[in-house]
C-alpha cells in the first residue's frame, strides 16, 4: 500500500475515535462530533475554536454564520474548502458557546496533533486568539500576530488570522478594520499557496 493510500484510512481511524469520544464532558450536551473536513494532503489547513450551534447539528465544521463568511473570504481568492483541510482544537461544542476551557483543549488536543502529523501541512492558519496562542505558546493576542509568519515545528508555518465571528462584530472595512486586514491577509496567504504550487 502506497503513503497516500493509506492517509484517508488512518484518518477514518482517527475520525472514528472522535466520534466514540467520552474523554470530557461534552460528550454528553453534543448532537454531533465535528472533526473536521476537506482534503487530507492538503499543504494548508485551517484550525479555528470550537463547533457552535450549527455545526454541532451538521458535524461539519465552519457551516454556520461564522462559516459562511469564511467560505466568502477563501473563494474572494480561488481557494476552494474542498482543497484545504478545516478543523477546530475541539471536536465537541461547548454548551452556549463559551471559550474552551484548558483541560478542554488539553484533553482534545491529541486528535488535533493525528490529524496535523498525518496532513503534514506545509501552513496551518490559526483563527482567533485560541488556537492561535495555544499552538504559539505565546500570550501575543490576534490583533498583534495576525498576518504575520511563525516557523513552528518541522517545515510547518503558522499563519495566524482573524477569527470570522470577530469579523461579523465588526462589520467595517475602512482601511485598517479587521474585515480590511483580513482581505490583506488572505491575499498574502494566497500568494504563499500559489508559489508552493510553484
Ligand atoms: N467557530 C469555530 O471556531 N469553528 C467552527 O467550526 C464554527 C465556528
Amino acid at each position: 500500500m502506497s503513503e497516500n493510500t493509506a492517509i484517508p484510512l488512518i484518518m477514518d481511524e482517527i475520525i472514528e475515535k472522535i466520534k466514540n469520544c467520552q474523554k470530557c464532558p461534552l460528550y454528553k450536551t453534543r448532537h454531533n462530533t465535528v472533526p473536521g473536513d476537506g482534503k487530507y494532503n492538503s499543504p494548508v489547513m485551517f484550525i479555528g475554536e470550537a463547533p457552535g450551534e450549527v455545526e454541532d447539528l451538521q458535524g461539519k465544521p465552519f457551516v454556520g454564520k461564522a462559516g459562511q463568511l469564511f467560505t466568502k473570504i477563501l473563494q474572494s481568492v480561488q481557494i476552494n474548502r474542498e482543497d484545504i483541510f478545516i478543523t477546530n482544537m475541539l471536536k465537541c461544542r461547548p454548551p452556549g458557546n463559551r471559550n474552551p476551557s484548558k483541560s478542554e483543549v488539553d484533553i482534545c488536543m491529541p486528535y488535533l496533533e493525528s490529524q496535523i502529523a498525518l496532513i503534514n501541512p506545509r501552513i496551518i492558519v490559526t483563527l482567533g486568539n485560541i488556537p492561535t496562542k495555544y499552538l504559539l505558546k505565546s500570550k501575543d493576542g490576534i490583533t498583534k500576530v495576525r498576518g504575520q509568519w511563525f516557523d513552528w515545528i518541522g517545515k510547518i508555518r503558522i499563519f495566524p488570522m482573524f477569527h470570522p465571528s470577530y469579523l461579523l462584530r465588526h462589520e467595517e472595512t475602512t482601511p485598517g478594520s479587521p474585515k480590511e486586514l483580513t482581505w490583506r491577509d488572505i491575499r498574502e496567504l494566497k500568494k504563499e499557496i500559489d508559489q508552493m504550487a510553484g
